[in-house]
Order: structure tokens, then C-alpha cells, then sequence
């Protein structure tokens, strides 16, 4: 069996079916073939089931990627307002949770259920269960199934990173761009939780469930939110946003007291210099039982100035270093992907391969937390859609 249409989409996920629905609007004859029972599984579990969908305060210093610049232009063409618009149209209850991040009043349904009906009426044809196996370039794009054949002269890889294997991710995006030929920077799981080392993990895993605001910082960026610790190390917004920055071997600097001086009372001659007193300044900080454990390790060499002096300091840079990540399997996101030199910053086609786009986490563009990885889901998956 053979399928004719103008473009096809590998992947129903959210840059997809941005992607699928600008199309269709266009009049093109759109295909989205999905491998999976449903299309947008990670809609469905993101922001805790209620889609943090986009970020009002959406810059480009929101992104990592080799090109800083590259993700600017499609951002600034469909920007949170555009995407809010559409879901104001819907009908859809939403909020601001914190620091601009947009979530759903009731559930990510809401979206999924939106970007369905969207597609619907841009007469995009939805293909489930079908996974591609091979792509090849004749006079047009065949992305062929185990059973079927796909035809068109355009096609946009929208699969996706590597993260949570279990909801259907996969190489393929990768994969594909390596067989046309183009440069992919190394991915590596972003927003996941860290694992401390044994020695570090036997001091303080067990405190699972204790959090802090920190500022969390390494490589030259720094985060100042709630960290948590959890069974194998830390986790948390601070935990998670850095880990994106971090390089194996690495460490990571925590401000355990962000702008707080501990030891200020000291200066107070009345202020007795002992353990019980340090400890009392430290908790007034820091959860109790997290200020005891730290304290235990951190113990001042002395109670002179310069002692206190490098106990401040020790507390305003924390240093571990991690043992690794949770991995794809834990983490919200993929770093790297498709090198941006590769595709035009306007309509995310392929300078090498033309008709050929990469939208959404496959491309070397990674959000921070916080509705950023949508809003570039969006933006890159509208961008493509009006060019094809
Ligand atoms: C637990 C979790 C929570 C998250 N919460 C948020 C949040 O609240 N806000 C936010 O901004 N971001 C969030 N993210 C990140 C966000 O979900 C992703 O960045 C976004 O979904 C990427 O969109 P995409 O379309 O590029 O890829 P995906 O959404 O991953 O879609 C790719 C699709 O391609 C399909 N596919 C893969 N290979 C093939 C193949 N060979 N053939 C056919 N189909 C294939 C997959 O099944 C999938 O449906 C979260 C991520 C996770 C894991």
C-alpha cells in the first residue's frame, strides 16, 4: 500500500503536531506517522499531568545549544503569546504557576485534546502504530513501515530525544540526520536528577525528602531555586536546571545559605563560639536535620576569625561531585542533537538535504525547566510548518 502526500511527519509529539497543524492550514496534504498507540504521550505526563505548556519570560538565554543565536528567529516568530492565543480560543483554564510558567488549570488532556482537534480541522492524516524503519530519498522522501509505504516530497523528523525509553523514545531522529549526512552534537540527558558519590550518598541520601532553596552553579551558570535530596543524591528545579550544564567529572558548586551571612553573629563578642551556637545560626537557614548533617562534615577547624571566615565560605560553595546522572531514564530532556549549522534558523530545513526539517528536542536546542522545552517544540514545529 502506498500513501501520496505533500509532507510527511515522523513523530505525533509536540513539535509534530505544531508542525502537522500549520501545514494543513497551508492546504498541503499532511501525513503524521506516530509508532506509538497514541499520539503526545509526554504532554500527557509533563508538569506533573498538568503541561507546563509554555514560559511567559521566554529569551534565548533560556537555551543551550551550540549556537546561541540559532533558536532566536523561530522563537520570535511564534512566541507564548501566539500559543496562548490558541489556547484561550479553546477555552482552555490555565495559570501562572511561578516565574511566568503557564499550567493547566485541570489537565494536559486540555492541550493534547486541543492539538487533536487543531490537526482535525487542518486535515492532517494521523497514522498510530506505525513506525518507521527506513527513510529514503528517491525524486521524493519513502518512509517506509513494516508494511506500508509513505511517499512525499518533504519530510520533517520530529522524534524527538532519547528521554523516558518507556513513553517510545528513540535514536531514529539521529539516526536519520547521520544517514543524510549531517553533524549531530553528542546528546547527553538534561533536567535529571544527579547521583552522589558513595561517600557523599552515605552522608545524606538517607535525609530523602529534605529540601532548600540554593543556588546550585557550575560551568558559569547558576540557579537559584529548591533543591531536594532524594534516595541516590539530589534532585529539584536547582539540581535539575544545572544539570543540563554539567560535564561528567565535573563539580557542582551549592550556595546552601544564598544571600545569608551564617557566621555574622560572631562578630558579636557576646555571641558565644561553639558547635551549639553555629549550629542554631546554620538552622535558622537550612532545614534542621539537613544543617546538623552538614555541620557534622563541616566541622570549623577552630573558632578564630579565619576558621569562621572559611566556614562561610565552605557554606556559600558546597561542593560535590556528582557520580553521574539518573540518565534518559529519568531525565525530562536531551541536550545536543542535531548540530543547528545544518539547518537554516528560519524553517529548520537542512541546508544539505533540502525538503528536509528537524523540529523540536532532536535539534540541538535544549530549554530550561519551566515551559521552555514546549515553547520550543512550538516555535520550531510552527517555523517548519509554514515553510513547507
Ligand atoms: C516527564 C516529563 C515532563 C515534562 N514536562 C514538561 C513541561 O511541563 N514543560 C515543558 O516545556 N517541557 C516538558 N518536558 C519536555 C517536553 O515534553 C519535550 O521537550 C517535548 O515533548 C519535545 O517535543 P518533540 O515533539 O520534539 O518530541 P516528543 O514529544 O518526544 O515526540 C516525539 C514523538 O516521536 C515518536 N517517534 C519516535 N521514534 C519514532 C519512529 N521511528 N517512528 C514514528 N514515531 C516515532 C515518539 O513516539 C513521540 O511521540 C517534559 C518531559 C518529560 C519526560
Amino acid at each position: 500500500m502506498t500513501h501520496p502526500f505533500d509532507a510527511l511527519i515522523l513523530g505525533g509529539g509536540a513539535a509534530g503536531l505544531m508542525c502537522a497543524i500549520e501545514a494543513g492550514k497551508r492546504g498541503r496534504r499532511v501525513a503524521m506517522l506516530e509508532h506509538a498507540d497514541r499520539l503526545g504521550k509526554k504532554i500527557l505526563i509533563s508538569g506533573g499531568g498538568r503541561c507546563n505548556f509554555t514560559n511567559l519570560h521566554c529569551h534565548p538565554e533560556n537555551f543551550l545549544s551550540s549556537n546561541p543565536h540559532f533558536a532566536k528567529s523561530a522563537l520570535a516568530r511564534y512566541t507564548p503569546a501566539d500559543f496562548v492565543s490558541l489556547v484561550e480560543k479553546h477555552g482552555i483554564p490555565y495559570h501562572e504557576k511561578t516565574r511566568g510558567q503557564l499550567f493547566c488549570d485541570r489537565s494536559a488532556h486540555d492541550i493534547l485534546g486541543m492539538l487533536e482537534t487543531e490537526c482535525q480541522q487542518a486535515g492532517v492524516s494521523i497514522f498510530l502504530n506505525t513506525k518507521i524503519r527506513e527513510v529514503e530519498r528517491t525524486s521524493e522522501f519513502v518512509a517506509r513501515t513494516s508494511t506500508a509505504e509513505f511517499h512525499a516530497a518533504a519530510l520533517v523528523v520530529a522524534t524527538g530525544g532519547l528521554s523516558i525509553p518507556k513513553l517510545g523514545a528513540t535514536s531514529f531522529g539521529y539516526d536519520l540526520a547521520r544517514q543524510f549526512g549531517l553533524a549531530i552534537r553528542e546528546p547527553w540527558p538534561g533536567l535529571v536528577p544527579v547521583l552522589l558519590s558513595p561517600e557523599d550518598c552515605s552522608r545524606y541520601c538517607d535525609l530523602a525528602g529534605v529540601s532548600a532553596e540554593v543556588i546550585a552553579s557550575c560551568n558559569g551558570k547558576q540557579f537559584r531555586e529548591k533543591m531536594l535530596i532524594t534516595h541516590r543524591g539530589l534532585s529539584g528545579p536547582a539540581i535539575l536546571q544545572i544539570s543540563s550544564y554539567w560535564k561528567k567529572s565535573q563539580p557542582i558548586l551549592i550556595d546552601l545559605a544564598p544571600g545569608r551571612e551564617v557566621t555574622a553573629a560572631f562578630r558579636d563578642p557576646a555571641t558565644p563560639r561553639n558547635p551549639g551556637a553555629l549550629r542554631a545560626e546554620l538552622r535558622s537557614c537550612l532545614p534542621h536535620r539537613l544543617a546538623d548533617r552538614w555541620l557534622d562534615a563541616h566541622a570549623p577547624t577552630s573558632w578564630t576569625n579565619s576558621a569562621l571566615a572559611d566556614l562561610e565560605s565552605q557554606i556559600h560553595a558546597w561542593t560535590i561531585s556528582p557520580a553521574g546522572t539518573e540518565g534518559y531514564e529519568k531525565a525530562e530532556v536531551t541536550a545536543g542533537g542535531v548540530d543547528t549549522g545544518e539547518l537554516s534558523a528560519k524553517t529548520m530545513e537542512s541546508r544539505k538535504v533540502p525538503s528536509l526539517f528537524f523540529i523540536g528536542e532532536v535539534v540541538d536546542v535544549t530549554g530550561h525547566l519551566g515551559g521552555f522545552n514546549f515553547q520550543w517544540a512550538w516555535a520550531s514545529g510552527a517555523a517548519a510548518g509554514q515553510a513547507l
